[in-house]
């Protein structure tokens, strides 16, 4: 039995170039009408030269890509990024408020650039994906708290909503008004009636106002259409909701001037 029957999942195609990919991906923009998309990764500053209105110019990095927080203020500087993220100290092993990634939490406050951090459970099977490091425990999002009271003018925002921690998820977001989310991948990751019933959590819970949709696409343009879809064909959103998701609340957190 292959992984795909394992996990009970579809198919989503690929593209066979790097070159592909990135057209493929703003065909998906224009068709889906996303107007900006927080971009990270090493194609990051070619996405940006042929789309330099669609791309917002992020910065990934782990501890063990070794970029001391001075490479990262240069970066920062070098390449015009607007946003860090994601993080994924999880990846790592390690929780949000790891001592390592201390400095770093600083520089983002300092230099008020918003960080996308990835707290929830990565690729299915990712242990044996070769993730080796990776553990449930550490994508906890409350493991984050520490971050925000040492850190108060931080702005951060959680990928993937935390999944699947929901409670603790709802304790951070209630406790930590300048807190986000985002409901990137599991948007198109998920059965659509466990998406659903996260989704509605947070929401029921009134934290509508705090959820930005977002793709993490990484090299599947074709999950865009899924994970619109997942939200727009949502009942239990009103349409303000579902502008608030798409839209507002996203300008909102990032700052966008959108004139
Ligand atoms: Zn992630």
């Amino acid at each position: 039995m292959g992984f795909n029957e394992l996990l009970n999942c579809d198919e989503v195609i690929s593209g066979a170039t790097d070159s592909i990919i990135m057209h493929k991906s703003f065909q998906m923009m224009k068709k889906y009408n996303i107007i900006k998309a927080v971009t990270s990764g090493s194609k990051m500053n070619e996405w940006k030269k042929a789309n330099p209105d669609g791309i917002i110019s992020s910065l990934m990095f782990l501890l063990s890509d070794k970029i001391s927080p001075d490479s990262v203020r240069t970066i920062i500087k070098r390449d015009s990024i607007k946003v860090i993220g994601e993080l994924g100290p999880q990846y790592e092993g390690l929780p949000a408020d790891a001592p390592a990634y201390e400095p770093y939490w600083a520089l983002a406050e300092e230099l008020e650039i918003p960080v996308g951090i990835h707290l929830a459970t990565g690729p299915p099977g990712g242990f044996l994906m070769g993730f080796k490091a990776i553990r449930g425990a550490a994508g906890n999002p409350l493991n984050l708290e520490n971050v925000l009271v040492k850190h108060p003018k931080l702005k951060v925002y959680v990928m993937h909503a935390g999944w699947p921690w929901i409670d603790n998820m709802l304790n951070l977001l209630y406790l930590h008004p300048q807190v986000y989310v985002d409901i990137s991948y599991i948007n198109y990751m998920l059965p659509k009636e466990e998406f659903s019933l996260y989704l509605k959590r947070l929401v029921g819970a009134g934290f509508g106002k705090r959820i930005m949709w977002g793709s993490d696409q990484m090299i599947w343009p074709e999950s865009i259409k899924a994970a619109v879809e997942s939200v727009k064909s949502a009942k239990y959103l009103t349409e303000v909701q579902k502008k608030d998701i798409f839209y507002n609340n996203a300008v909102r957190f990032f700052n966008l001037n959108m004139n």
